[in-house]
């Protein structure tokens, strides 16, 4: 195995391992290795990188004092962890080496959060080609191990669709993604709609990965900015304010996919159905937007519209409770590399107590057919 910038080998594998409790939830510690003939390829679909340029332009951003973005701030967190950069930043030898150490047949590559939408204002679409030129790269020369999905920064919204456009029909990359909010702004603003327009037409499924919250010091006060909870709740926020703008009802064929079990989502379908109203149809919501009717219940758009992936949750009863809810054709498997691999995970989804068909769908087939992979 190579050897990481500073000498050792495990990475943040180790470093996960050793700091969590052994009897955590869900989890069954060395009960198990990982399938080498398993019936199935394992395509982990919310797989991380960066590159040094867009690093740089965030720490500089952000060692200028000229914004306040939490974001901003995570961004230079993970800046500093070189062990970590050097994972995120390698499209080569080390992560195809750490693929076949946890069997991971194909890696789908999400510019890392915050990603391009937290540095200074017209920086952002320049670092978004950058990047996407380096994920195709990257794919072209290893065909078989990575797909990737297309950078761009929101905040330039011209610029983000011909990107989409430049990312879609020249790059050939499958999708693209987003780190939720933008200094407190989200796609359910209509002058971002032109995104979502091109997002349609060009079939690109939208990954929605979480960001730390806007303005929340409450948050960054309890140690709560990340997994612990800002990262769901911006990423419930942003999907259900896709949902209640109407824009799945103008644009149906728009494909969503949201991390981590649906970020809590599918938990409260039944309760959303019930309390629609609250939001449906009432004026002057998002800074003064005339009323929207929805077309349909809340969980529709969860059965048509919405796949969620289940990055950093490899629990069983929570993955079946979601392909109970959702369907087994809306539940992508995810592992989140490199900030959390684990093989004992790796070995739990091989042990599922599932249908082989509804396995073979959650480890490979619903991301070839949401991302158009080959
Ligand atoms: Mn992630």
């Amino acid at each position: 195995m190579p050897k990481l910038p500073d000498g050792s080998e495990k990475g943040l594998r180790g470093h996960a391992d050793e700091r969590g409790p052994r009897d955590r939830v869900g989890m069954a510690p060395r009960a198990g290795h990982i399938d080498r003939d398993a019936p199935y390829q394992r395509i982990a679909t919310e797989e991380a990188w960066t590159f040094p340029d867009l690093v740089k332009a965030q720490v500089d951003y952000l060692e200028s004092g000229e914004s306040n973005d939490d974001s901003l701030r995570m961004a230079g967190m993970f800046g500093s962890m070189p062990k970590l950069q050097g994972m995120l930043q390698d499209l080569g030898e080390m992560r195809l080496a750490h693929m076949d150490e946890y069997g991971i047949d194909r890696q789908l590559l999400l510019l890392t959060s915050p990603g391009v939408q937290v540095v200074r204002p017209g920086e952002g679409t320049p670092l978004a080609r950058q990047a996407n030129d380096i994920a195709a790269d990257a794919c072209a020369r290893h065909p078989d191990r990575f797909s990737a999905l297309a950078a761009f920064d929101p905040r330039d919204v011209q610029g983000s669709v011909k990107e989409i456009d430049r990312a879609m029909s020249q790059l050939k990359l499958n999708g693209a993604v987003l780190n939720s909010h933008f200094q407190g702004h989200y796609l359910d603003e209509a002058e971002y709609w032109p995104i979502l327009e091109a997002l349609e037409a060009h079939d690109a499924a939208l990954y929605i990965h979480p960001t730390a919250p806007f303005n929340a010091p409450h948050y960054r006060d309890r140690g709560f900015y990340g997994a612990l909870g800002g990262f769901p709740h911006d990423v419930w926020l942003h999907t259900m304010g896709l949902i209640f703008s109407g824009a799945f009802d103008r644009f149906p064929k728009l494909k969503l996919v949201i991390g981590h079990l649906g970020e809590c989502l599918p938990l409260h379908l039944y309760r959303f159905d019930w309390m629609q109203y609250n939001a449906d149809g009432v004026p002057g919501l998002r800074g003064g937007q005339p009323a929207v009717n929805l077309k349909h219940p809340v969980s529709h758009y969860f059965h048509h519209n919405i796949w969620i992936t289940t990055s950093g949750v490899g629990w069983e009863p929570a993955i079946k409770f979601c392909m109970d809810v959702m369907g087994p054709e809306r539940v992508l498997y995810a592992m989140d590399y490199p900030y959390q691999q684990s093989s004992d995970e790796v070995a739990a989804y091989d042990r599922l107590s599932i249908p082989d068909d509804h396995k073979k769908m959650l480890m490979e087939g619903n991301a070839r057919r949401v991302f158009n992979l080959p």
